[in-house]
């Protein structure tokens, strides 16, 4: 009997393949484990969307190009509308960007602990993942160590930790590197600051996804910026039509409804900070954050049975262990009751 997986490239069989959040069905859950907005989305938007259901437009392919979406996100972040690429939720667009600059055995670099898709998209790509340890208080280490690699990958802010390095530390490394820096702003919405100016540079592209301060997770949209010189090379990789019509149409009503956005992100931040002032009570160290979770640890005693504990209750949040750097629990920021039952569970726990 053939195995069939012995016609999977060996680089794919040997991988283990990215783990996603929990999902799970129930509606009961208080779901604090993939920093999904708690709010929904902005009713312009889905009215936007239910007009192209009711019309017969589905029938036909989308904008491969997104153009009007493209002239929307261009006026609200001041770039060029060439300079935008649009993707299937912002996972897809670092998928593009790998697919552009890493060759079969190229290197792919990120600082370490963060995101984990990057290693699986250099896995995918067959090139070699390396990390650079975060400085002890957040910061990126100078000289920078790996200048040659392919492409280097900076989540700012970072997740799990929710820390940020600063614009100036960007664009310092952006200038010693030898190759591009993706810039993954998936939660700059809820940060004080954001390196879109640094897409001027010739070796800098920003990621963004509507997953999260739009609260799109399910619709997935996201883009890039980025030269208009590189986002024409992005447009020859990407699928043609890698995003749908009812997501190009919603989120470009999604982000021309800046007033929702607003008052939603004050809610977050308002809970944010709680999180902030609360948790420490309970004996967590938590990290200062500007993304819509927190980073949550404990000197006195181990934080799995916590999140298994709080599971239990039916209460979700992201238990998270990187070998080099030690465990944790990333809570989202959920609405202000959620978060009020969070912390009532965890005074019972602890
Ligand atoms: C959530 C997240 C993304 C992906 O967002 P989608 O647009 O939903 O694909 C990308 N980068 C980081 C760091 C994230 O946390």
């Amino acid at each position: 009997m053939i195995n069939p997986t012995q016609y999977v490239r060996p680089i794919i069989r040997a991988m283990s393949g990215y783990t996603p959040g929990e999902q799970p069905r129930d509606a009961d859950i208080i779901k604090l484990n993939t920093n999904e907005n708690p709010y929904p989305p902005s009713l312009h938007a889905l009215e936007s969307m239910v007009r192209i259901v009711q019309s017969e437009r589905l029938k036909k392919y989308p904008d491969p190009l997104g153009t009007e979406f493209r002239e929307t996100a261009a006026k609200l972040y001041g770039v060029d509308p060439d300079g935008i690429l649009i993707g299937n939720g912002s996972d897809d667009v670092l998928t593009i960007l790998t697919r552009t600059f890493v060759p079969e055995g190229g290197t792919v670099v990120s600082p370490t602990p963060s995101y984990l898709l990057y290693k699986t998209l250099a896995d995918i790509q067959g090139a070699k993942f390396e990390t650079v340890p975060f400085t002890p208080d957040w910061e990126l280490p100078t000289p920078w160590p790996k200048r040659d690699a392919h492409l280097t990958f900076v989540a700012n802010p970072n997740s799990p930790t929710g820390t940020v390095v600063s614009l100036a530390a960007l664009e310092c490394l952006a200038r010693e590197l030898n190759g591009p820096l993706v810039i993954d702003e998936a939660y700059a919405d809820f940060a004080a600051t954001n390196a879109i100016a640094l897409t001027k540079l010739p070796n800098v592209i920003v990621t963004r996804t509507l997953s999260k301060s739009y609260s799109f997770a399910g619709l997935r949209f996201g883009l890039g910026i980025a030269s208009p010189e590189l986002v024409r090379e992005f447009y020859k990789v990407k699928d043609s039509y890698n995003c749908d019509m009812l997501s190009l149409v919603g989120a470009k009503a999604a982000l021309e409804d800046q007033k929702y956005f607003r008052e939603t992100l004050e809610r977050i931040l308002r809970t944010r900070s709680r999180m902030q002032r609360e948790l420490p009570t309970l004996g967590f160290d938590v990290l200062p954050s500007q993304a819509n979770f927190v980073w949550a640890t404990r000197k006195d005693r181990p934080v799995k049975p916590i999140f298994e504990e709080l599971k239990r209750r039916n209460i979700f949040v992201r238990y998270m262990n990187y070998p080099e750097f030690g465990d944790g629990l990333r809570i989202s920021v959920g609405t202000d009751w959620e978060i009020g039952q969070l912390l009532d569970e965890l005074k019972k726990i602890i």
